[in-house]
């Protein structure tokens, strides 16, 4: 691990040309300081932050200071919002300060969210608001410690300059790290300004930096676009089977890596209920629990029009890329049983195939209404489990039980214990919920960054107990309403 001033800057992107970005130099703020540093983050990149001196990394880390060696941008990008094509987003309200190369060799993107405005703020201050920097700081390590594809957070840095939104709030900058900030929407963008030549730039550039593998393969794009295909479906189908609801899955926050990005209003299910909408900007519940696949194949869909251009007239590429998209459901479906069947404590039996997918149908129709998370915890951890768990579907739920006791009969190891200890590494017991978000966030509004801390820690080893925070895994109090919205 580097000093921070000694760290290899490998700034690929911006050496792209000027469609695909805007020179973006942070506005300071005053007097900023430290909410939260992640050093699992630190040494998934290489910052020995032991060897930065603090009030250093508070000057980099909100924009304060440029680290030395740094190019920073807003990346242009476009993208569907709900359903409807919007030409031009960007970075509105985030930096690419630089991508560095860690010892490991791997290039990561520091990304400096709520750093002023860019030529992409279009009416917006560029800041962010405490509140939502924290959600997404420990969503986002929440969802990376369920084994999720996802952007990681590395610090959090405050400022008491006023941010206006419907109220005044405290502002705060939060370091976002990923191997790439591309989006289905930067394709979209070259696409809809038709610049074709753009969109090979770009798919090059992807495929040079994320899958060199392809490079000199005659067929490169389509193996590219299988890849995108493959991830969106794995992530979310992981998204499913954890209930994380992203909330707003417009293609401009769809990432080409298939890593989950941009928390605005998510949430994970409390009460189970597939029709669940977290968003409440999101009328028509277009991106309600179970839609994700669905939505997420179609903005594969959005993502194959804006590559067309590569096909240069041949057909194969475009034939390529809808039998791949056809694939879509398969791939999901495969990868979302085998989440389910895991987390039921199944070893994957193919004779069975397709009665533990009914297994996993019939369980959720039962469970509508109980705390999604907190009933696999339960299922994981006691032999009695019909007795414990509270289900409002009761004749359905015991339905199901009989049939899920025939099924673990025809397990090669019958020994409770030993499911109970892997059903115990599949089912967290503490996820973000938003109310416990919620409390840290009021806390740290009162400069008191304690349970943002520790609930950084609960959901970064989400897996096992915490006794001393047994609070943090309850369902939100009966009345708790969440306001989240696009704009949060
Ligand atoms: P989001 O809903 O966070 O995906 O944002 C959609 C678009 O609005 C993106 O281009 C953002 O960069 C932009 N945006 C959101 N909030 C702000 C803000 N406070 N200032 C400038 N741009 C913003
Ligand atoms: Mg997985
Ligand atoms: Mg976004």
């Amino acid at each position: 691990a580097l000093h921070i001033d000694n760290i290899n800057h490998n700034n690929v992107y911006a050496n792209l040309t000027d469609s695909f970005y805007s020179i973006a130099i942070p506005t300071p703020v005053s007097n900023p300081y430290l909410i939260s540093f992640n050093t699992r983050v630190a040494n998934l990149i290489g910052i020995d932050f032991t060897l930065n001196d603090t009030d250093k990394m508070i000057q980099y880390f909100s924009g304060n200071k440029l680290i030395p060696g740094s190019k920073p941008i807003a990346m242009s990008y476009s993208g569907h919002q709900f359903g409807y094509y919007t030409p031009q987003l960007g970075d509105g309200r985030a930096i690419l300060l630089t991508q560095i190369k860690s010892p490991n060799n791997q290039t990561w993107d520091l990304h400096l969210k709520g750093g002023g405005r860019t030529a992409y703020s279009r009416g917006g201050d560029g800041r962010a608001v405490l509140r939502s920097t924290i959600r997404e700081y420990l969503g986002s390590e929440g969802v990376a410690a369920l084994g999720i594809p996802t952007t990681r957070s590395l610090c959090i840095t405050g400022t008491d300059d006023p941010v206006y939104r419907e109220n005044v709030e405290t502002g705060a900058m939060l370091i976002r790290v990923a191997p790439s900030h591309i989006r289905f929407g930067s394709f979209e963008l070259q696409y809809y300004s038709k610049n074709q030549y753009n969109v090979k730039v770009l798919a090059d550039h992807v495929i040079e930096e994320h899958f060199s593998i392809f490079k000199n393969c005659k067929n490169k794009y389509s193996l590219f676009f299988e890849q995108v295909v493959r991830r969106t479906a794995v992530m979310i189908a992981d998204w499913m089977s954890v209930g994380y609801e992203n909330g707003v899955m417009n293609t401009d926050n769809m990432s080409i890596l298939g890593l989950t990005i941009d928390y605005g209003p998510f949430g994970f299910v409390e009460e189970y209920d597939p029709d669940w909408v977290v968003n409440h900007s999101d009328d028509e519940g277009r991106y309600s629990l179970r839609n994700q696949p669905s939505i997420g194949l179609w903005n594969l869909e959005r993502l194959s029009l804006a590559l067309s251009p590569l096909d240069h007239g041949s057909g194969l590429f475009l034939k390529n890329m809808t039998n791949l998209l056809a694939d879509f459901m398969n791939i999901y479906n495969e990868h979302y049983y085998m989440n389910m069947n895991k987390k039921l404590g199944l070893t994957i039996i193919s004779d069975y195939a397709q009665e533990d997918r009914d297994l996993v149908d019939n369980l959720l129709d039962a469970i509508i209404g109980v705390d999604y998370t907190n009933f696999f915890r339960e299922l994981s951890s006691t032999d009695v489990f019909v007795k414990n768990i509270f289900v409002k579907r009761k004749e359905k739920f015991s339905t199901w039980v009989e049939s899920y006791k025939k099924r673990l009969l025809k397990e090669p190891n019958s020994d409770f214990e030993e499911r109970s200890q892997r059903m115990k590494k599949t089912n967290p017991k503490y996820i973000p919920r938003t109310h416990a978000m919620q409390t840290a966030i009021e806390a740290a509004q009162s400069k008191n960054f304690s349970i943002v801390n520790d609930l950084l820690n609960l959901y970064q080893n989400p897996y096992d107990e915490h006794p001393e925070y047994e609070e943090y895994s309850l369902p939100a109090p009966k009345g708790f309403k969440n306001t989240l919205t696009c704009s949060s």
